[in-house]
């Protein structure tokens, strides 16, 4: 689904993104994992080209991302993205801001939107809160809405970056819940944690990135059973 080449991305002297390749198969769920300034998010967001790759080439179903011209997006709507913060809009209901994407960006009706948004609401367990504004919501019901504002778009993967790193603990499980059944459907997912646990649980595979780089990569038991590279034992030690 997603190939990713030599890719290079600069900011000044530093390279965050140096050299990185990488293969996501459709209904793969993979993880990355790494020290903080290792290029995480930085790979995530050259993904969706919230940055523009220095060098090297992004292939998306088969076409080239970082040739010019691309239509930044068209591409965007088949790659529902979601942050540490949510960014809903306060002065719009929750059904409001969900249905706002499609309606605007995919002349999908009002009707059409409505239904899909409720259908989703009701698959994580909000529903009855989508004429509710954002600021009435708890930290882990605003992003689990924030998950589902992407899924109205029909995305074909989800990336994810620390979705749950600005929860409070309390209500990191729920979103967690809301990641793993879309897991289970299949949902091809990039995720970016620092979730151990979860990442062990539900990865196809994990990615461990350091000073922008790929040094491992492999199914979860193997990577966190028998880590090869010092780096990586270095890590994993200091965060398991
Ligand atoms: P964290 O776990 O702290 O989120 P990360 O692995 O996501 O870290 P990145 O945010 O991708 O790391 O950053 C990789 C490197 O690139 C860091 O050294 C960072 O300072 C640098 N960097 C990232 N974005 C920019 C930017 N817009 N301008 C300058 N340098 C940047
Ligand atoms: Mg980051």
């Amino acid at each position: 689904l997603i190939q990713v080449k030599n890719i290079k991305k600069q900011f000044g002297e530093k390279f965050a993104l140096n050299d990185v390749n990488c293969d996501i198969n459709k209904g793969e769920v993979v993880f990355i994992i790494g020290p903080s300034g290792s290029g995480k998010s930085t790979f995530l967001r050259c993904l969706n080209l919230l940055e523009t790759p220095t060098s090297g080439q992004i292939f998306f179903e088969g076409n080239e991302l970082t040739k010019k011209g691309v239509n930044v997006n068209a591409l965007r709507q088949k790659m529902g993205m979601v942050f540490q913060h949510f960014n809903l809009f306060p002065h719009k209901t929750i059904l409001q801001n969900l249905t706002l994407a499609p309606m605007k960006l995919q002349g999908v009706s009002k009707a059409d939107a409505e239904k899909e948004a409720m259908r989703l609401l009701k698959r994580v367990g909000l529903e009855d809160r989508a004429d509710a504004y954002p600021a009435q919501l708890s930290g882990g019901q605003k992003q689990r809405i924030a998950i589902v504002r992407s899924l109205c778009m029909k995305p074909e993967v989800m990336l994810f970056d620390e979705p749950t790193s600005a929860l409070d603990p309390e209500m990191v499980g729920e979103v967690l819940g809301v990641m793993r059944e879309l897991a289970e459907d299949n949902m091809t997912m990039v995720v970016v944690t620092h979730e151990m646990g979860f990442a062990r649980e539900v990865a196809s595979r994990v990615i461990f990135m350091d000073q922008g780089q790929i040094v491992e990569e492999d199914t979860p038991e193997e990577l966190f059973a028998h880590p090869k590279s010092e780096r990586l034992q270095n890590f994993l030690s200091k965060v398991l």
